[in-house]
C-alpha cells in the first residue's frame, strides 16, 4: 500500500530547479528608484505651488487639509497613476491582524448621463468606510458605532502595488471607528510620535538648541527571514498551515559551523535578493544590504533608516513583496519567529534613534561637550524609560510566534535588559559616582563626568554584543526582540511613548531645579545622576542567552514572562494605563479591545498548531509508521516460523520502542484534543488564552520529542515528511 510520498516528488523537483534569471529596468537604480511613489518631487512637479505648500504643511505640522486641496492632490494622484497603468485604487491600512489590508474601488464610474469617466474626488482621497466588519475590533465597533473608516495619512506616500500586470494606486490610511478609536497599528503609533516630537522638542529647546522645531524618531528595520523551495514548503502541511515545523529532528549538521554566515550566497537566492531590490526600490524602498545570517537558508534584508512611520510602512511592505517575489522564485519566505527547532530564529531589529530639524540625532556623541550632555541626556532618559516599562516593552512583542523564540527552551530569553558597551558604561559609573562637582570652585563638569570628549571608536565598539535585545549601537538603540513577521508599529508606539513620557518628567524635575536656584547644567547632571543609579538594573553587559542571566534578572527584578497571555496584561496594569490615557495614546476602551483582539489571535494560532500537530501524527505520522512497523513484524514471524532467535535482534528491539513511542504519540494526541474542547468552552478570553498557553506547554514539546524519535527509527524511504536536513541544507 505505498502512497504518493509529497516529500519524495517534492525532493526531485527541486533538483530540476533552475535559478530564475533577472532583469533590471536599468543599470542605474536612480533610473527607476521610487517610479512608482507618489513622492514629494513629483507632487513638487505636477502640483500648482500653493497646493503643494499646503500640503506640505500639514505634513510637516499637521495642520487640516482643506477640500479643494485634496481634492486637487486627488485629480492630480489620479492623472498620475492612470499614466501608469493603473486601474484601481485603494485605501491601505494595517489592522491588527498583523497583516495589511486593501480595499479596491476602480477609478471608473458611471455618472449620472450615462457616460463613463475616472473619477478620483478629493472626499475619496481623504476618507473611505470599509466594509470591515471582518477586521478584528475587540468588540469596539459593536460598542460604539457599527461602522470604521479609512483616513488619509499624508505623512506617507501614495504608491502604485504591481501585481502581475494590474496595478493599484495604494493611499496608506489609519484605520478608525466612527467614534474615533483607533482599529489599526497606525492611529496609535502616529499620536506616539507627535508626543515625542513635542517632548524631545522641549528638552532640547529649552537646554540645549532654542533653534530645534522638531524632533523625528527614525527607524531602521532588519528583518531576518528563511527562504525554502517552495516544493518543499508545500510537503510541509505544519509550515503551510502554521509557518513553523511542529515536528523534525535536528540533522547531523545544524548551525554549528557558522558557516552560513556571510557566505556565498546560492544563485537561486542571490536572484530573488536582487529583484526583491528592484522591486523595493521602484516603490522607494531604500534596502541597501544582504547577507546570510547564522543559521542555514537565513537571510537578512535592511534598509536605510527612514522616519517611523515611513519605515514602518515600508517593513509591511517590504513583507509583502517578498511573498510575491519569491513565487517568482519558486522560492517560499518564512517570516516566522521560529521555523525550525534548535535552529536560530528570526526577529526584526528596529535601531531607533531621535534627530532634531537641525538635523542632529540626538543618540550620536557630540564633537564638544555641550552636545555630550544632550546625548547622554537623551541616552539615559531612554536607558530610564526602558528601565520603568521593561514589562510593557515585552508586552509590546509578544506573540504567539514570538513565545518560539523568546524565553522557550532555548535562547534568547524573554527579559528586556540594556546593552551599551564598556566605554558608555564606564561612563555612567563616573557620572554615578563622581557626586563632588562644584562649579563655584571652577570644577569642570564636562571634565569631571568624561563627558567632554566621547572618542568616535564608540562606533565599532558597541555593536559586539549580540545577545541583548536591546542595544546601543554607536548612535541608535537596537530593539532586537521584536519578532520577524511583527508589525513594529507594536513596539515602537511604546517605545516612543516612554521615552516622551520620561523626557517630560525629566523636564519637569530639572525645572524645578533650576527653578530652586541650580545652574541649568547642574541640574541636568544631578536628576541623570539619579536616573542612573535607579536604572542600574537594566544594564546587562553579559551573555544574554546565559543561565546565569535567567537568574540574575530574577535577583534584579526584570520581567521575564514567556508567554504571551502573561505578557500583555502588562497594557492594563495602573501605570500603563495611565502613560497612555494621560497622554492621548490610547484610551481605555481602546487597550481594552485591543487586549481582546490579541488574546483571540493568540488563541488561534495556537489552535491551528495544536490541530495541526494532532493530524500529522494522526494522518501522517502514525501510518506511515505503522506500515513500516508491520514490515518489521511480518520479517521477524518469518524468522519464527523458521525456527530462528527472532527475539535477540535489532528489528525485535525496534519493533518494541515503536510501539512505546507510537502509544504516548497516540495517547497525548487525544488528551490534547480533550483539553482543547475543555478550553474552547472558556467564556473569557484572556482565561482561555491562558488556558491554551497550558495546552502548548503541556502537550506539543512531549509529542514533539516522540515523533522526532520515530523520525529516526522508521526507514527513511517510508517517512512522509520533509526531514530538517532537506529543507535546510
Ligand atoms: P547590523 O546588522 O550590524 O545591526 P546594519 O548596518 O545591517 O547593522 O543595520 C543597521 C540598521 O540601522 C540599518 O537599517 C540602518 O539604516 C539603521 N540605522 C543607522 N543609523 C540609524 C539611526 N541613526 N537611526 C535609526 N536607524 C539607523
Ligand atoms: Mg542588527
Amino acid at each position: 500500500m505505498q502512497s504518493t510520498n509529497f516529500r519524495f516528488s517534492a525532493l526531485e523537483k527541486i533538483l530540476e530547479r533552475k535559478p530564475v534569471p533577472v532583469q533590471c529596468p536599468s543599470e542605474k537604480i536612480s533610473d527607476y528608484y521610487g517610479q512608482n511613489v507618489f513622492d514629494r518631487e513629483t507632487m513638487r512637479r505636477i502640483l500648482s505651488s500653493d497646493i503643494y505648500d499646503s500640503l506640505m504643511l500639514a505634513i510637516e505640522k499637521g495642520n487640516k487639509i482643506e477640500t479643494h486641496v485634496a481634492d486637487a492632490v486627488a485629480s492630480a494622484m489620479k492623472s498620475w497613476a492612470i499614466t501608469r497603468g493603473v486601474t484601481h485604487y485603494t485605501h491601505w491600512f494595517q489592522p491588527l491582524t498583523g497583516a495589511t489590508a486593501e480595499k479596491h474601488d476602480s477609478f471608473f464610474e458611471p455618472d449620472n448621463a450615462g457616460r463613463h469617466m475616472e473619477k478620483f474626488k478629493g472626499s475619496a482621497l481623504v476618507q473611505q468606510e470599509p466594509d470591515a466588519s471582518s477586521f478584528p475590533s475587540g468588540g469596539l465597533r459593536n460598542t460604539f458605532e457599527a461602522r470604521g473608516y479609512t483616513a488619509w495619512d499624508p505623512t506617507s506616500p501614495a504608491f502604485i502595488m504591481e501585481n502581475g500586470s494590474a496595478k493599484t494606486l495604494c493611499i496608506p490610511t489609519v484605520f478608525v471607528s466612527y467614534t474615533g478609536e483607533a482599529l489599526d497599528y497606525k492611529a496609535p503609533l502616529l499620536k506616539s510620535l507627535a508626543f515625542v516630537d513635542k517632548a524631545a522638542t522641549d528638552v532640547c529647546a529649552s537646554y540645549f538648541d532654542e533653534g530645534v522645531t522638531h524632533v523625528k524618531a527614525s527607524l531602521g528595520v532588519e528583518q531576518e527571514y528563511f527562504l525554502i523551495d517552495r516544493a518543499l514548503f508545500r510537503a510541509r502541511p505544519d509550515l503551510v498551515l502554521c509557518g513553523r515545523t511542529v515536528f523534525g529532528h535536528a540533522p547531523a549538521k545544524g548551525q554549528q559551523l557558522e558557516d552560513h554566515y556571510f557566505g556565498s550566497i546560492p544563485t537561486r537566492v542571490h536572484n530573488f535578493m536582487i529583484d526583491l531590490e528592484v522591486e523595493a526600490h521602484k516603490l522607494g524602498i531604500p534596502i541597501r544590504t544582504r547577507h546570510n545570517e547564522v543559521a542555514p537558508r537565513q537571510f537578512e534584508c535592511a534598509p536605510m533608516f527612514e522616519e517611523v512611520n515611513l519605515a514602518i510602512d515600508h517593513n509591511q511592505l517590504l513583507m509583502d513583496i517578498m511573498e510575491k517575489v519569491g513565487e517568482k522564485h519558486n522560492l517560499k519566505v518564512l517570516l516566522h519567529e521560529k521555523p525550525f527547532a534548535g535552529v536560530n530564529g528570526s526577529g526584526k531589529h528596529n535601531n531607533w534613534s531621535l534627530i532634531t530639524s537641525n538635523g542632529k540625532n540626538l543618540l550620536a556623541p557630540g564633537s564638544n561637550a555641550q552636545e555630550n550632555l544632550q546625548f547622554i541626556t537623551f541616552f539615559i532618559n531612554t536607558i530610564k524609560a526602558v528601565y520603568e516599562y521593561n514589562g510593557l516593552l515585552r508586552a509590546s512583542i509578544a506573540s504567539a510566534g514570538n513565545d518560539h523564540r523568546l524565553g522557550a527552551n532555548e535562547a534568547p530569553p524573554a527579559i528586556v535588559s540594556v546593552f551599551v558597551g564598556s566605554q558608555l558604561s564606564k561612563l555612567l559609573d563616573d557620572l554615578e559616582n563622581n557626586a563632588t562637582i562644584d562649579l563655584e570652585k571652577g570644577d569642570n563638569m564636562y571634565m569631571k563626568l568624561g563627558i567632554n570628549k566621547i572618542p568616535p571608536i564608540l562606533l565599532d565598539n558597541t555593536d559586539r554584543n549580540r545577545t541583548s535585545p536591546f542595544a546601543f549601537t554607536g548612535n541608535k538603540f537596537e530593539f532586537r526582540a521584536v519578532g520577524s513577521s511583527a508589525n513594529s508599529a507594536s513596539a515602537m508606539t511604546v517605545l516612543n511613548a516612554i521615552v516622551a513620557n520620561q523626557l517630560v518628567a525629566f523636564k519637569q524635575e530639572v525645572d524645578k531645579l533650576i527653578n530652586d536656584g541650580e545652574k541649568k547644567e547642574m541640574a541636568i547632571v544631578n536628576v541623570l545622576r539619579r536616573y542612573v543609579k535607579e536604572s542600574k538594573k537594566i544594564r546587562f553587559e553579559g551573555n544574554g542567552y546565559s543561565e546565569e542571566w535567567k537568574a540574575e534578572a530574577e535577583k534584579r527584578g526584570l520581567s521575564n514572562i514567556t508567554n504571551t497571555p502573561e505578557a500583555l496584561d502588562e497594557y492594563l496594569s495602573e501605570k500603563s494605563m495611565k502613560l497612555f490615557v494621560d497622554n492621548d495614546i490610547f484610551t481605555e476602551a481602546e487597550l481594552e479591545a485591543r487586549l481582546e483582539i490579541m488574546w483571540e489571535h493568540y488563541i488561534m494560532k495556537v489552535q491551528i498548531e495544536s490541530r495541526i500537530m494532532g493530524d500529522l501524527a494522526l494522518n501522517h505520522i502514525i501510518p506511515a509508521t505503522l506500515r513500516y512497523q508491520n514490515e518489521l513484524i511480518s520479517a521477524l514471524k518469518d524468522m519464527k516460523d523458521l525456527g530462528l532467535d527472532y527475539e535477540n535482534t535489532v528489528g525485535f528491539e525496534t519493533v518494541k520502542e515503536i510501539t512505546r513511542h507510537l502509544n504516548v504519540v497516540k495517547t497525548k494526541v487525544h488528551e490534547m484534543i480533550e483539553s482543547r474542547k475543555k478550553a474552547n468552552k472558556i467564556e473569557d478570553n484572556r482565561e482561555r488564552a491562558v488556558e491554551y498557553k497550558n495546552i502548548r506547554e503541556s502537550f506539543f514539546e512531549e509529542i514533539r520529542y516522540h515523533v522526532d524519535k520515530l523520525e529516526f527509527l522508521v526507514d527513511d524511504t517510508a517517512w512522509p515528511l520533509a526531514k530538517y536536513r532537506e529543507l535546510l541544507f
